[in-house]
């Protein structure tokens, strides 16, 4: 829990949850709460709510909720330090810088902060070049006859490394220490040398491509050889601020259109992105690779959870590109497949067809498994060897599907378009449709109760009531109103803490889990305004419960034939509730109304 004053509970204060989760989940308006697909199990219809006002989100499909802290905690799988760091910035809180940070951490940031400085330095120096250079009018006209003309370089910040070999190092010596050069992934260091080696230009005679991050901050080049140089590409080796499998290219200028649209366009190089970009579709990024990512997946799921995959079909990796892909299914992505005619990657297919042509075939894109139904076609079926092997191919993928009922149709559709008859066939489709080995089972103690409406109707004002929230604790705790029912633990902590306002996170985390979902439950219905009357009427029928209990508890005392004595006793004692009963319901013979049930938010 945050301590007063501290900067977490100052971040708590000030973070805005629907800002943050916003991030993450498209959200919409709904009533007082928003609403959105959850994040932590896969749905159709969104059940997923965040309440602005009490900053806590809730899913009523699996149950998952807390505070904005640990939704990033669970989201991003990380620790409440970064939770926090992770919320203040997206809510644009400064992070105070630690007081007692180590000199090794003082040292790798300032390090960090150094070499995007290079970066950038080094990026205006391969702008200059293009633009200027000796050698930048061949570059600019070979990439003019690809179809980038000036206001593209401009746009996505082209530049040209030239042939010399130490032209960058000669221009940021004056500026950074020989380490800091080693160290940014820009430089080679000569082999051949004895005594450490002299360090050269890692980039030589290329087209140079930053490489930015989320945040648009260069941390890396990708470099294309002009003509059959080798390799053709060559990028950035990982450095303190580049870790390949944590960038996707061109996301910085795509977040908005990602989250707008609701989907994106994955292809493998920058090439592609920027032909894809420049025919006005901005919702695309590109892997830099043919093997995407767990972290580049986590990445795109925050912007959104579908996917046009568009990789080069011929390309050398397939096997390797269609097993990344199907970790994409694992994570609950829609995937669709643009493979485009001729074996062309959308780079070359978008300079000889055009953007129309284009985005036609993206719209007709089928779905991952008809592709690869596609491909389990073209292998050759005629013997029963070959079918297995076909079926092989196809089972990992229906297994890699988190959703049982999917994965069955998936089976039957396979069944019939590969015309598998045999009946051991059919028994292993199957079983690969029904086992799935992380497949996430609800925990059947997760299930709440239906909490009865009084119940809900008080705790909701044991939250809410500023006005009589102290006196309704005190008369539910003097009379035990609370003890056996579903809700008895709810009630206690709400009661525990009357004195003050009480903090749904706060309270949730003395809650166990069931109890816990159960309380945000209750407290994302819209409840209407609070009187003490109804808070009276509330009441009387907990205490009407609690005597219909006792008397039923009596019965059973009585049943079981106790000493003469005993049974007098409870007799009376019958006798008394039963007189009790019937006053008040002379005193009230229509019952007052109570708090029907209010409308579910779902
Ligand atoms: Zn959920």
């Amino acid at each position: 829990m945050a301590e007063a004053g501290s900067f977490a509970e100052k971040v708590k204060q000030q973070a805005d949850i629907v800002r943050v989760i916003g991030e993450y989940v498209r959200l919409k308006k709904a009533g007082q709460n928003f609403m959105g697909l959850c994040p932590f199990h896969q749905e159709k219809t969104p059940s997923f709510a965040v309440h602005p006002v009490r900053q806590i989100y809730h899913c009523f499909g699996c149950g998952a909720g807390g505070d904005v802290f640990k939704f990033v905690m669970e989201l991003e799988k990380c620790a409440f330090p970064e939770a926090l760091r992770t919320v203040a910035e997206k809510c644009g809180i400064p992070i105070p810088r630690p007081r007692e940070r180590s000199p090794e951490e003082r040292r790798e940031n300032q390090e960090r902060g150094a070499l995007v400085e290079m970066h950038r330095d080094a990026a205006a120096f391969f702008v200059r070049q293009l633009r200027e250079g000796a050698e930048g009018h061949v570059a600019a006209a070979y990439l003019e006859e690809r179809g980038l003309d000036r206001e593209a370089l401009a746009r996505f910040g082209l530049g040209y490394a030239p042939s010399s070999g130490d032209a960058l190092l000669r221009h940021l010596k004056q500026k950074f220490s020989e380490k800091l050069l080693d160290t940014s992934g820009l430089f080679s260091r000569d082999q051949r040398d004895q005594g450490g080696g002299r360090l050269f230009d890692r980039f030589r005679r290329r087209v140079m491509f930053p490489i930015t991050n989320e945040s648009g901050k260069i941390i890396a080049f990708g470099g294309r050889a002009m003509g059959d140089d080798m390799p053709k590409y060559l990028n950035s080796p990982e450095t303190p601020i580049y870790s390949k499998s944590h960038v996707l290219y061109h996301l910085d200028r795509a977040k908005q259109a990602l989250r707008q649209s609701d989907f994106g366009i994955l292809v493998e190089g920058y090439m592609d992105a920027i032909a894809v970009a420049r025919a006005g579709i901005s919702n695309v990024v590109a892997s830099c690779g043919t093997s995407l990512a767990e972290p580049q997946i986590r990445l795109l799921r925050r912007f959104t959870r579908r996917v046009v995959v568009n990789y080069d079909p011929d390309s050398a990796g397939q096997t390797a590109t269609e097993r990344s892909l199907a970790l994409l299914l694992e994570k609950e992505f829609e995937v669709r497949v643009l493979a485009l005619p001729g074996g062309a990657d959308p780079d070359k297919f978008l300079h000889e067809q055009g953007a129309d042509a284009y985005r036609k075939l993206l719209a007709q894109a089928p779905p991952y498994l008809d592709y690869l139904i596609g491909r389990a076609r073209q292998m050759d079926r005629s013997t029963a060897e070959g079918k297995v092997a076909a079926l092989n191919f196809l089972m990992p993928f229906v297994q890699k599907l988190p959703n049982r009922l999917l994965r069955s149709e998936w089976a039957t559709k396979i069944a019939s378009d590969l015309t598998v008859d045999e009946p051991v066939l059919r028994e292993a489709l199957r079983r690969a449709a029904a086992e799935r080995r992380s497949e996430v089972k609800p925990k059947p103690e997760l299930l709440a109760p239906a909490v009865k409406p009084v119940e809900r109707r008080l705790i909701q004002m044991l939250v809410e009531a500023e006005g009589f929230r102290e006196k309704l604790a005190s008369e539910i705790l003097s009379h035990g109103l609370h003890r056996g029912l579903d809700t008895e633990k709810i009630f206690e902590a709400l009661i525990s803490i009357a004195g003050e306002r009480p903090d749904p996170a706060t309270l949730a985390s003395a809650l166990e889990e069931k109890d816990r979902r159960m309380l945000f439950d209750i407290l994302f219905e819209s409840s209407a305004e609070h009187t003490w009357d109804e808070a009276e009427s509330c009441l009387d029928s907990l205490r009407s419960r609690q005597i219909t209990r006792e008397l039923a508890e009596l019965e059973k005392k009585i049943q079981a034939q106790p000493a003469a004595d005993e049974l007098r006793r409870l007799l009376e004692r019958q006798m008394e509730l039963r007189r009790f009963l019937a006053q008040r319901q002379a005193a009230n013979p229509v019952p007052r109304t109570q708090p029907g049930p209010s409308p579910s938010p779902r």
